[in-house]
């Protein structure tokens, strides 16, 4: 019975933050993010850690490491969804560097705003601000292993989150996606005409190579 109830809770839970991550990440344009965000929590590896250590006002990941030292649900977690940013932690180049952070794209980064907005927003129910994502992000800002453009990058936008509200950051993000859109497109123009260029001169090469035999 105990289970069963955990099951239910936290199906529950975790739908109910899917749906307002899925909410926000519509609201700048994030479609196909916004329908598939954490959909690994429901496979069986990351749900029975739900079932068996089902808390209510916490993550149960967080139950579980104490217990195991380790949570196996938030290693299977992290290493399958780019909106965290432990997803883009690995050795640098030179390994004497020791583990850093990737620079994250900025569609993952946008994510990772509207995660940790879903997350406070549930966890804090009514007592919940624009300050909320900010502040939980303050209490784990020194022992973040992130990027620093990226750690840039979202502390601006949780500051403008807290200090201008939803509204004004959502439009923000937009302008910020466009921007990033049109950027990669010209990127790939570029290098498609790098291409043809290339193939062309190297098709005109071995005609005249043919020629002259
Ligand atoms: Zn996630």
């Amino acid at each position: 019975m105990g289970m069963l109830f955990n099951a239910i809770h936290h199906f529950e839970t975790i739908t109910k933050h899917k749906r307002l991550v899925m909410k926000n990440c519509f609201a700048v344009g994030l479609y196909r993010q916004g329908l598939l965000h954490d959909l690994s929590k429901y496979s069986w590896e990351e749900f029975r850690t739900g079932v068996f250590y089902y808390q209510g006002n916490r993550s149960p990941n967080a139950a579980e490491k104490e217990v195991k030292g380790y949570s196996a649900a938030w290693l299977h977690h992290k290493g399958r969804n780019k909106h965290h940013f432990e997803y883009w932690i690995d050795f640098a180049p030179d390994k004497s560097r020791g583990l850093i952070g990737n620079r994250m794209p900025l569609c993952f980064l946008i994510e990772m705003v509207m995660d940790r907005i879903a997350a406070c927003k549930v966890y804090k129910g009514a007592d919940y601000t624009d300050a909320s994502p900010w502040e939980y992000y303050q209490r784990g800002r020194d022992f973040t292993v992130m990027h620093p453009a990226t750690k840039h990058q979202l502390e601006k936008l949780l500051v403008m989150l807290r200090d201008e509200g939803e509204e004004r950051t959502f439009a923000f993000i937009r302008a910020l996606l466009k921007r990033d859109k049109n950027r990669r497109m010209r990127q790939r123009t570029e290098r498609v005409w790098k291409t043809a260029s290339s193939l062309f001169g190297c098709a005109k090469k071995s005609g005249t190579t043919g020629n002259s035999q």
